[in-house]
């Protein structure tokens, strides 16, 4: 008997449910990605079988995100809550002995000077709640006389500044049996907190592939968690500190979508809705450039090996409106797309196709 005719709603309409909804297209399983802003007294027509899941972490409470969020196969209901805030997803890790960041909650008594004697010059305090894209995180700096906003007191963590050799991510999925699969780990590059371009996979990382698993299972099985997952890190060493976790699809899984025979977004709703899964092949090494405050430019279709995903957003500075992501079946293509994309390219991007030319040199 076929489970694909339910319906899988969205609690979130942005980019991430757009392509659920694409990737739903060819198991004939239906999508359906909500706006929880708008107000309304409209009641979805929500079938006892359809299947809730969400493509944020946290959200305001509406009339919508309430239908959504009480229904009873609303997956992971418990999670959101835990993850979305990161005192307690931090707490998680200690408990778990899962290594990252030192950190501290902020509160009423936390003192400056004693933060820059326990973690040095220069600590990142990061809100507890709502960051992302590196917005709602705050260098304070000794040098500066960086003093603690009142409005950060109780709202805010407080990170040891981590001299990391490089970022990388590892996106998996578990099923309601509790398996675990995952895709190889995928190198990140971030500037000024916002995720430029991901690569992956990279031979050189797969050293540390099974310890990103097994950090990353233990995690979800704490968690009872099913369906995809990202978990941030930095590498020190050969040594992997958790930075943050997306219990949902994340954008460094996005090359996916071109290099691997089921990407993250059909991966997650398999788990989701208790189809079969297996260890995702890959077909192609690839590499992800999010396109953030660009117009869209169709110079870029000319490209052989590429692939666009446009979001169909208002562009505005810093804001993601697609990616392009570039499969490489030989490294004179990649190095001529990559050099066309300089040209057409504005100056904040250069750092960035330097980056990846870099790492295929
Ligand atoms: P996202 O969009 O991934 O949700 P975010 O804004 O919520 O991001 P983080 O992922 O915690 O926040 O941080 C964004 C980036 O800032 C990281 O990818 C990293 O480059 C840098 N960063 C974060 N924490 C630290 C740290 N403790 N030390 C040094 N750099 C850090
Ligand atoms: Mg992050």
């Amino acid at each position: 008997m076929s489970k694909s005719k339910r319906k899988v709603w969205v609690l979130g309409n942005g980019q991430l449910g757009a392509m659920l909804s694409y990737a739903g297209q060819p198991l004939a399983i239906e999508v359906c990605p909500v706006d929880i802003m708008v107000p309304t007294d409209k009641i979805l027509p929500l079938g006892v079988h359809d299947i809730i899941t969400a493509e944020r972490e946290q959200w305001p409470v509406s009339s919508l995100s309430l239908q959504l969020s009480s229904h009873p196969n609303f997956v992971n209901r418990s999670v959101f809550g835990r993850l979305a805030d990161r005192c307690s997803q931090k707490s998680l890790f200690d408990e778990l002995n899962i290594a990252t960041a030192p950190w501290k909650l902020v509160d009423d008594n936390t003192d400056v000077s004693a933060l820059y004697d326990k973690y040095g010059k220069r600590v990142l305090m990061k809100r507890r709640i709502g960051g992302y894209d590196g917005k709602g995180q705050y260098w304070l700096k000794q040098a500066l006389d960086g003093q603690i906003p009142a409005d950060w007191r109780n709202e805010s963590i407080v990170e040891q500044a981590i001299n990391f050799a490089e970022e990388v991510s590892l996106v998996g999925v578990r099923t309601r049996h509790g398996q675990c699969f995952f895709y190889p780990l995928t190198l990140n590059l971030h500037q000024d907190g916002i995720l430029m371009a991901s690569i992956a996979p990279l031979e050189r990382l797969s050293a540390l592939q099974s310890q990103a698993e097994a950090m990353l299972t233990t995690i979800m099985e704490s968690l009872d968690y099913v369906g995809v997952m990202a978990m941030e890190c930095f590498r020190v060493g050969n040594q992997l500190l958790v930075n943050e976790l997306a219990p949902r699809v994340h954008n460094s899984g996005h090359w996916t979508q071109a290099g691997t025979h089921m990407d993250q977004f059909q991966l997650h709703l398999r788990a989701i809705c208790e189809l079969p899964i297996m260890h995702p092949q890959v077909n192609f090494q690839c590499v992800m450039v999010n396109l953030i405050g660009l117009e869209k430019d169709d110079r870029w279709l000319s490209l052989p090996n590429a692939e666009l995903f446009w979001y169909n957003k208002e562009v505005r500075p810093g804001r993601k409106v697609g990616h392009l992501t570039l499969s490489i079946h030989d490294g004179h293509m990649l190095e001529s797309s990559v050099n066309a994309l300089k040209v057409w390219m504005p100056a904040h991007y250069q750092p960035t196709l330097a980056w990846i030319l870099d790492e295929f040199a």
